[in-house]
């Protein structure tokens, strides 16, 4: 199977970052998520100079869903990344790493009064979704004697291929306003005293892997900036999302590129902006493409079995990774401690939950396994640890970070304390 770079195999032993995933997984336990730092760091500057090589004025942020770890936060953020927020705690997250407010974008569909206040009170610009939210943050900001800085999210209602669970720009889709509407948005905006429209933000979808579509939004982008440009509205900032996917079959899916993504990207956007006669700030949102490559979790065999086909049982399920069970995501599995050796017996990888449907990989053709054996599921930095759960009653486990010749716990693993440390006795219990 095709590895990228920072994972190797070494004495047959599958490395990430030159860190040996078998003295690893002895020295901090299983289930373990393992991160490389530096793969994240390569990514972003690859997103970075794919973009700014073209454009000068451009910010990189980080969708922060997908991987809320300080730490992937903080190491981006000193790249100079900022993020797209999704919630008060995302947002929290973000400055905490260091991104600075005007680096960051509030997004969502369904914000309470209290998102609202709290963007207008760290400065933040807000993606509006409705015209009742561009009142209500109008409000809020007047209680704040401030002006809130906002974009509106933009519904392109284009079709996408990728999983009609993570397609979000579709016509039918709950996220953002009509394309046709913006105009018409942006009018009330600008009678509004305690907001200032200032940007369009729009997000196709997730995990796709051809960019053609990518360019199609560009082009519905820039048709709305050069009406609103006829209305004398010059914007600042014009923000196209995230949504490059990643080939989660190593062998066989296409692999595109910021450079892929650019090529198809700029050229729109360059024309665009130049009919409507503005030089915004381009902004882009990527998440998975940053970071899903960079992680793997390893999981120990903890039982084999033979019935109507062969299965191993291992100490990872969907309580740490979600995405097979929730989207049919295809993940790749290495056998870590024997990752050399032939591919004879094909087994169902199965995790520790009470669901039929935890399944981390199914029918996949691995050395002969026994309990005790180490197993890596690759690409798990996106939406990974991110959609974690303790069903089942699981604490969750560690995530380390490797960078150069060092490792180091980026999260400590939850403990059965932890299980309970939210919970109170109703008085009637006591
Ligand atoms: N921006 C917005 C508004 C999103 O909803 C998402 C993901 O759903 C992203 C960016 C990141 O998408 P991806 O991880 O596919 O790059």
């Amino acid at each position: 199977m095709k590895l990228p770079p920072h994972l190797t195999i070494r004495n047959g032993h599958l490395h990430v970052g030159g860190h040996d995933c078998v003295s690893l997984s002895e020295k901090y336990g299983t289930p373990l998520y393992v991160t490389s730092e530096d793969r994240i760091c390569d990514h972003f500057r690859a997103y970075q100079q794919a973009l700014s090589s073209r454009y000068p004025n451009v910010q990189v942020l980080f969708a922060a869903k997908a991987n809320g770890n300080l730490a992937v936060m903080r190491a981006l953020a000193q790249l100079g990344a900022g993020a797209d927020v999704f919630s008060g705690g995302e947002l929290a997250l973000a400055r905490e790493a260091g991104m600075p407010a005007k680096k960051l974008l509030f997004n969502g569909s369904s914000k309470t009064k209290s998102d609202l206040a709290l963007a207008v009170q760290h400065g933040v610009k807000v993606s509006v979704d409705s015209l009742d939210e561009l009142h209500q943050l109008d409000a809020v900001a007047r209680e704040a004697k401030k002006v809130a800085e906002i974009s509106f999210r933009v519904n392109p209602a284009l079709e996408v291929p990728t999983h009609p669970k993570i397609a979000t720009g579709l016509a039918t889709s709950k996220f953002g306003i009509p394309h046709g509407q913006i105009p018409a948005a942006y009018k009330e905006a600008l009678s509004c005293k305690h907001v200032r429209p200032v940007g369009i933000h729009c997000h196709i979808g997730s995990q796709i892997l051809d960019v053609e579509p990518f360019a199609r939004a560009a082009k519905v982008m820039v048709r709305i900036a050069q009406e609103l440009a006829g209305m004398g509205v010059k914007l600042e900032f014009l923000d196209l999302g995230g949504g490059l996917g990643v080939p989660y079959h190593h062998d066989t899916d296409p692999a595109p590129t910021p450079e892929d993504y650019a090529n198809a990207v700029m050229p729109v956007f360059l024309a665009g902006i130049k009919a409507a006669g503005i030089t915004p700030e381009l902004w882009v949102e990527p998440g998975r493409y940053l970071v899903a490559d960079s992680t793997v979790i390893l999981t120990r065999v903890n039982s084999t079995k033979t019935a109507h086909k062969r299965f191993a049982n291992v100490d990872a399920g969907f309580n740490l990774l979600i995405r097979p069970a929730m989207y049919d995501a295809y993940h790749e599995v290495i056998v870590a401690n024997r990752a050399d050796a032939p591919l004879t017996t094909e087994y169902t990888v199965t995790g520790p939950i009470c669901e039929t449907g935890d399944i981390l990989a199914a029918d996949r053709k691995l050395p002969e396994l026994a309990a005790g054996d180490l197993i890596a599921v690759l690409d798990a930095g996106a939406y990974g640890y991110a959609m974690s759960s303790q069903y089942n009653g699981r604490p969750r486990c560690p995530e380390v970070l490797v960078h150069g010749n060092e490792t180091a716990l980026m999260r400590r693993g939850e403990t059965l304390a932890d299980l309970t440390s939210t919970m109170v006795h109703p008085p009637w219990q006591r």
